[in-house]
């Protein structure tokens, strides 16, 4: 096991036992000196049929949950779970016939349960946000609502809430959206982010170009692999080892001011754990 002397975060990735690699990707990331994981759900029409109603949701919680268990057990720190309804469903509840207007409702009783676990201390921070690609007017209009929902859940429940959107390096607009219902914008984090963002905190995908920037600002940021562990999509995103491979490499570049700020103090801020306390 390596040792960097440093908690080491990834901000969100995806663990699935039966079909990916699972615990062995927690293996991978804890050797190289990865400490703590934010575990976010699968997408749900993944694990089986296109959700009903708000229990259709249950089951990949539930799953998230146990994978989350099983992945703390082998890290010197920790993971926790990021439940929500990815914004991607709204799509494929419109081409199996439902009105944007109920997608919108379907997500946001997704978003409800999710909040429930939140509530209960078996989660930590919300999943939302909007389709990244071209989309009608009613379904944008309904994405954006069920996103305002996630945002006044998470004012609720005094959490998180990661977003999922097209690519953009300003979200001031969507910032004060959170803030109108209560949540404020240190508490709104766009999950698959450049190195620079306005409005959310960014979780920076971790590729150096991108971390150089984030490291020499002084805003906070997360780091982040997106690692879905699909087995048919091997090279879609980055790998477990990513995070702190790159850790390493910010603290050999002199940046282990960004280092700590990136999984110390962002941490604390955003989500109000201590990445520290649990080493
Ligand atoms: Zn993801």
């Amino acid at each position: 096991m390596e040792d960097l002397d440093t908690p080491v975060l990834d901000n969100h990735l995806h663990l699935d036992p039966d079909h990916g690699r699972g615990m062995a990707a927690v293996d991978d990331f804890a050797r190289l000196g990865g400490t703590h994981l934010l575990v976010v759900n699968k997408p749900s029409w993944h694990l089986g049929d296109l959700p009903t109603d708000r229990e259709s949701f249950r089951h990949v919680f539930e799953t998230t949950i146990g994978v989350v268990a099983a992945a703390s057990e082998r890290l010197d720190g920790r993971a926790w779970p990021v439940l929500g309804v990815h914004p991607g469903l709204v799509s494929h509840l419109v081409d199996d016939g439902h009105s944007p207007e109920a997608a919108r409702d379907l997500m946001q009783a997704g978003l409800d349960l999710a909040a429930e676990y939140v509530a209960d201390g078996r989660a930590l921070a919300l999943k939302s946000g909007r389709p990244h690609y071209e989309v009608e007017d009613a379904v944008w209009d309904a994405s954006n609502a069920v996103m305002r929902h996630a945002f006044s859940l998470g004012a609720d429940h005094d959490c998180a809430v990661q977003l999922h959107t097209e690519a953009s390096d300003d979200l001031t607009e969507v910032a004060a959206w959170a803030e109108a219902e209560g949540l404020d914008r240190t508490r709104v984090v766009k999950h698959y982010a450049g190195g620079e963002l306005a409005g959310p905190i960014p979780s920076v995908m971790s590729e150096k170009d991108r971390l150089a920037v984030a490291a020499a600002s002084d805003a906070p940021f997360l780091m982040e692999t997106d690692f879905v562990d699909d087995p048919d999509r091997p090279g879609a995103v980055l790998g477990p080892k990513t995070v702190p491979r790159r850790v390493r490499w910010l603290l050999e570049e002199g940046h282990d001011e960004a280092v700590h700020r990136a999984h110390v103090e962002t941490p604390e801020l955003v989500y109000g754990v201590d990445t520290t306390a649990t080493l």
